[in-house]
């Protein structure tokens, strides 16, 4: 080709195409009858690949890093500025106001159940039956009421607000949206709804964060947590955001270096957070990869994600609602504007049988089970399981057309 100077026009993305490159996007996987083909990833809600930029951000990154915070070394210094600004970044990334804390975590399990020792003393935590386990479970271990959801959005919030006006409650946990359905409440409504009654909210934001953005600014929510994996960076690395005071007075999420002022016999003087909670040698490069896909995915212009993401999503369950005996599962009538997460079944078939069929035949990647979710698969009426095909910024309508058509072969020609 020549080579040109000066300005370029970049060249316009086809429509079906990824909206930004993601490694291992033409992996090549074996199937059944001996060949192989290019993996078809519909998995982006269990773990999203990492993004080309990130993996060459931990390329140039790792040759200079050494241990933060502790080290007068000059590559010490270097880390720690990195570990440093790489915080930031998340933050910003997550509309965080200046007063905000952003704790560097291993993912949102770790995140939420870190915030379940910083929920001030006898203050009581309400939760929806919607939530993944991580948003369920660390509640439950402080006695949370489970509200059960209504089959609308409207009467949800309506239940959500009879329920904090009958009880005082210190916080609302809340999906930002369903890793099953893609659905969300509206969360300025819930923040509402919470902070009239006197409470505070956190978001679950593990599927909306990578999938659409969040702001705790904007939104008005107290705490936000996500995953890096999820975020087109690595495993191992994921942030808690919010407010400082919480974060402060609640005891130190693990007990160990970094995480103390002061230790003389018999007293311990914790430190202020973010420092109270990373014990130990944090998640450097985990903090650095993150960070990258945080900017990233800022840099898309806005609207981008949800506007890729809505056109897959849609084409995917038009296709297979087309298709006799599948059923697209919604939690609520009246939602709007999921992500691009989307659970099925079909009827007579086992979801676990069609999941292999369409690995070993089609070489798709989708997941198959109860998605951590089992009290919302058993209200969805699929106690058994379902199927989920979940899409995402490296996706592209290639890979949605051949799971439909993978499924209206399957029901019509058997596996
Ligand atoms: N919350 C939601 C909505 C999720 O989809 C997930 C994913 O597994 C989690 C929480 C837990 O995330 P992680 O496994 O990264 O802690």
């Amino acid at each position: 080709g020549t080579a040109t100077c000066g300005p370029t026009t970049p060249t316009p993305r086809s429509p079906g195409a990824a909206l930004l490159p993601v490694v291992g996007a033409s992996t090549q996987v074996p199937l059944f009858d001996g060949t192989t083909r290019t993996y078809a990833n519909l998995d982006y809600a269990a773990s999203a690949p990492a993004l080309e930029s990130v993996a060459a951000r931990v390329t140039e990154v790792l040759p200079l890093y050494a241990s933060v915070h502790r080290g007068a070394g000059y590559l010490s210094q270097v880390s720690t500025a990195l570990y440093e600004a790489s915080r930031q970044t998340i933050a910003r990334f997550v509309g965080a106001r200046p007063d905000d804390v952003a704790i560097i975590t291993r993912n949102t399990t770790d995140a939420l159940n870190l915030l379940t020792g910083c929920v001030p003393a006898g203050g009581r935590v309400l939760v929806l039956d919607v939530e993944h386990h991580a948003n369920l479970l660390p509640w439950q271990r402080l006695d949370a009421t489970v509200l059960p959801i209504e089959d609308t959005v409207v009467a949800t919030l309506a239940a959500l607000e009879r329920e904090l006006a009958a009880s005082s409650y210190a916080l609302v946990a809340v999906t930002g949206a369903s890793n099953v359905t893609g659905e969300a409440l509206p969360i300025a409504d819930v923040v509402r709804l919470a902070h009239d009654a006197g409470a505070r909210i956190v978001v679950d934001g593990a599927q909306l964060v990578p999938h659409r953005g969040f702001s705790l600014e904007a939104s008005g929510a107290d705490y936000v947590a996500f995953s890096g994996h999820k975020t087109y960076a690595p495993f191992g690395a994921g942030a808690l955001v919010g407010r400082r005071d919480w974060l402060d007075a609640g005891e130190a999420y693990l007990a160990g270096g970094g995480a103390v002022r002061e230790v003389r016999a018999g007293k311990t003087v914790w430190t202020t957070s973010p420092a109270r909670h990373e014990a130990g040698s944090p998640n450097v490069i985990g903090a650095i990869a993150l960070a990258q896909a945080c900017e990233a995915l800022a840099a898309l212009p806005a609207g981008a994600l949800a506007a890729h993401e809505g056109r897959l999503r849609a084409r995917l369950v038009a296709g297979l609602e087309a298709i006799d005996g599948v059923r697209v599962f919604r939690v609520w009538a009246d939602s709007a504007d999921p992500v691009g997460v989307v659970a099925f079944s079909l009827t007579g078939h086992d979801p676990g049988l069609v999941a292999a069929y369409l690995a070993a035949e089609h070489g798709i990647g989708v997941r198959d089970g109860r998605f951590c979710a089992h009290p919302l698969l058993a209200r969805l009426g699929a106690p058994e399981g379902a199927i989920r095909a979940s899409v995402g910024v490296g996706s592209e309508v290639e890979a949605v057309d051949r799971l439909v058509a993978a499924v209206r072969t399957y029901v019509t020609a058997g596996p």
